[in-house]
């Protein structure tokens, strides 16, 4: 061996291009029960009609899968009336808005995260950054701040007088022990903010059947501050595999964390669920789960109704277009995910696992 140095990089570099050109057959070779669409397709959660349409309209473009994404869940990130993501989300607990976002590009199967990102308004692009521009996966709080300021992302603040305002009163109605007062006149006890869940995901997949997608939140309204959620984390929040499909998840965190949710998902399509059937299989897998956590956290589970008591949805994309989304709880028939393909951009009724 020589007494170079000699990057990893340089070092994986050349040993994987000598791999990968005899290794990975042709995309079409892999899966040939999963033939592209003619146009692209992308699905998100019910925040995102506005979302699937401008991520359509890009990957149409030639836009990779992922940026369309990124770029799709950039109009509800800036959207202030959206009180679940970036700019206008709930702070925690100390009245900070703390973001979470991932994204992940199904051909080169790498992704990107940040956690706990504070006045960045659009987390989503600094998982991007990490994605393309480092070796990691993952970067999260201070760190994950000043890495996207050093990019040029302007310093924010994320906090509106909406979102304070609620904050406030959250504050003032925990408990009459202390010395924080609800406005006059006004009698709100805890019970009156329920706590807010809310994030938005978009998968996209173009007609060359390639695969990407990202999920961005401010997390569990009013968190411990460091909390982080399924949002930024791989195989929770969100998954891609080129050559199977994509998937990501809304509603409790800890639940797609602790049952590896979006993974499980792209797997079950994989063995050849439809994405619906993914979908509901995981949310069953989750009940089962939550079951056992009763015994120490009995506000999870809903005993007279003998199913969870929180919602928690997911989205899926297979390679050849087929989707599908399916919530724990609700309506059947109310719309609960938002699609756009060559029909245009609609919301759409997922099946609920557990229903009202
Ligand atoms: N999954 C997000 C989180 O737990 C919140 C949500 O989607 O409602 O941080």
């Amino acid at each position: 061996m020589s007494g170079l140095p000699i990057s990893r990089r340089g070092f994986l570099g050349a040993a994987g291009a000598a791999a990968l050109t005899t290794a990975v057959p042709a995309r079409h070779e892999v899966h040939p029960r999963f033939p592209s669409p003619d146009q692209p397709i992308a699905i998100s959660s019910l925040n995102g009609l506005r979302t699937v349409a401008k991520a359509c309209e890009l990957a149409a473009q030639g836009v990779r899968p992922v940026t369309a994404a990124i770029q799709g869940v950039a109009i509800v990130e800036a959207d202030p009336n959206d009180i679940s993501v970036g700019y206008g989300g709930l702070p925690n607990e100390e009245g900070v808005v703390q973001l979470d976002a991932a994204c992940m590009d199904g051909p080169r199967h790498n992704a990107g995260a940040v956690a706990c990102i504070e006045r960045v308004m659009h987390p989503a692009q600094v998982a991007e950054l990490v994605m393309d521009r480092t070796d990691h996966v993952l970067l999260v709080g201070e760190g994950a701040t000043r890495f996207a300021h050093d990019h040029g992302f302007p310093d924010q603040d994320l906090l509106t007088p909406r979102a304070r305002e609620i904050w406030l009163r959250w504050r003032a109605s925990r408990s009459r022990d202390d010395d924080w007062l609800s406005p006059l006149g006004e009698e709100t006890t805890n019970a009156d903010f329920e706590r807010l869940y809310g994030t938005i995901h978009c998968s996209v997949l173009n007609s060359d059947g390639d695969l990407g997608c990202c999920t961005t939140t401010s997390g569990l309204s009013f968190k411990i501050p460091g909390r982080v959620g399924d949002s930024p984390l791989i195989g929770c929040g969100l998954y891609c595999d080129n050559e199977v499909g994509s998937a990501g998840a809304t509603g409790r965190g800890e639940a797609a964390i602790l049952s590896g949710g979006s993974w499980l998902v792209v797997e079950r399509m994989r063995a050849g669920d439809t994405p619906e059937e993914a979908c509901l299989y995981v949310l069953r897998r989750v009940a089962d789960q939550v079951q056992r956590q009763q015994a120490w956290q009995p506000g999870l589970w809903n005993e007279e109704k003998k199913r969870p008591a929180f919602n928690l949805s997911f989205y899926a994309l297979r390679k050849d277009g087929l989707y599908g989304s399916a919530r724990m709880l609700g309506l059947p028939g109310k719309p609960t995910f938002t699609v756009c393909d060559a029909a245009g951009a609609r919301e759409e009724a997922g099946a609920i696992a557990f229903p009202d």
